[in-house]
């Protein structure tokens, strides 16, 4: 597989193929590419395939490619996570990253500098920036979190403090999410958590105001929030998305049911909080875009913390897994988010990190993956990805092995094809190879 076959016919057989909504599974399929769209799949046989270039997936597992529209990109770079990483370089780095482990689409929630990723998104959007190994760039600009008063913390995260608006009052909240419209971001991201007492908490005046404002733009709203007092006061706003599930205690009736009828999304967000295992870190695809040095360092951090979460406790991690069960049975929309690019959420593993997080939290590998895929196309607003299925983009993560059987396995990749494209992945990794010596 290394053609490029964007303007022929190409046809990928023998394929096993997860179509991406939860339950349909393809053996022995044929899918027609031409274009850079799905123009057809078929179980075997597929029919004439006169003129196409036959491309034998045989003992291959076909899966869409991941969409995450919850992270931070620009601020990692190997181990470290520091505003001192942030640049225009480093965050086309963490897009190519993404798309050399599948990840086609992401979406930076709130963690903007200077504008630096509103611009490389409408360089991207307007064909400017022609790379075509970069996945595709959506961002919520600069968040907004509460101005600190005295002898009072940000509410913003650890590494983006002086990267999100400070929000005087409520009437400085809307001037902000007004100037973040001018500039066509596609969410609005906000704070609301006070860090344990630390930190000045954004008021509901102020969320209504932030909220309203991005809601006349046509914009939606993303809430972060870790407690059900938060979580209220964020549904009270109008927010469209709560960027994680309420910890300890857990969500309430009242909660629940407000969460159902207005078909709020909440994001998993769960790998970002799990026990700090490191035999991931053993994994030959970690080892492959990431220098031993920057491992160890990793691993060495982790067990420092004698298998509790970098962030938070395990109990905290228990309650959250039971959480995600309680939501899920009541029909909350639950919404696939790595937190991608801060603690250990490497660019482009933590995508698979989350998914496995996500089975150990009850679902099967076939759900995890539609979470992930059809789910988190369908929050971006896009139709043209999420599913094998014709009309589609050709964006397939092509698998060494079954991930029905172990869902580490969406990690066991063969290829990545992006609009029907085979991504070079050996030109990246030799890039990363000459950049870590
Ligand atoms: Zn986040």
């Amino acid at each position: 597989m290394n053609k490029d076959n964007r303007t022929g016919a190409t046809a990928f057989t023998d394929a096993r193929v997860i179509v991406g909504d939860g339950t349909t599974v393809l053996d022995d399929a044929v899918i027609t590419v031409q274009n850079g769209c799905i123009t057809g799949l078929s179980q075997a046989p597929a029919g004439d395939l006169t003129g196409a270039t036959v491309v034998s997936l045989r003992g291959k597992t076909v899966m869409p490619t991941l969409v995450n529209p919850h992270g931070h990109i620009g601020y990692m770079r190997g181990a470290a996570c520091d505003p001192g990483c942030y640049s225009r370089e480093n965050i086309l780095d963490h897009l190519r990253r993404f798309v050399y482990y599948g990840i086609s689409t992401f979406q930076c929630l709130g963690t903007d500098r200077n504008g630096i990723e509103i611009a490389i998104r409408d360089e991207q959007r307007s064909g400017t920036l022609d790379d075509p190994d970069l996945a595709t760039f959506f961002t919520a600009g600069s968040g907004l979190v509460a101005a600190p008063g005295p002898g009072q913390a940000s509410g913003a995260p650890f590494f983006a403090v002086d990267a999100v608006h400070q929000v005087t009052d409520p009437a400085d909240g809307r001037a902000f999410v007004r100037e973040l419209a001018g500039r066509k971001v596609d969410a609005v991201k906000f704070w609301i958590d006070d860090r344990g007492g630390a930190a000045a908490k954004l008021s509901p005046e102020a969320c209504r105001e932030i909220v309203d404002e991005a809601h006349q733009h046509g914009i939606q709203a993303a809430a972060h929030i870790y407690t059900v007092e938060d979580a209220k006061v964020a549904l009270d706003a109008g927010a469209d998305i709560l960027a994680h599930m309420p910890r300890s205690p857990g969500p309430d009736q009242e909660l629940i049911e407000r969460l159902v009828e207005r078909d709020t999304a909440v994001f998993t967000s769960m790998s970002v909080q799990g026990p700090t295992r490191t035999e991931w870190l053993d994994d030959p695809a970690v080892r492959e875009t990431l220098p031993a040095t920057a491992i160890e360092e990793l691993r060495g951090r982790m067990q420092a913390r004698g298998g509790e979460p970098l962030f938070d406790t395990g109990e905290t991690y228990r309650r959250l897994q039971e959480n995600f069960a309680t939501l899920h049975q009541a029909g909350v929309r639950l919404v696939y988010s790595a937190d991608t690019g801060l603690l250990a959420q490497l660019p482009g593993l933590a995508e698979h990190r989350e998914l496995e997080a996500l089975v150990e939290a009850g679902l099967s590998p076939l759900e995890a993956i539609e979470f992930a895929t059809r789910r988190s196309s369908h929050l971006l607003g896009l139709t043209d990805r999420g599913t094998i299925e014709v009309g589609k983009r050709a964006d397939l993560l092509v698998l060494d092995a079954d991930p029905r059987a172990d869902i580490t396995n969406t990690r066991r990749i063969a290829d990545v094809v992006l609009e029907g494209r085979v991504v070079d992945r050996e030109r990246l990794r030799r890039q990363w190879r000459t950049d870590g010596e």
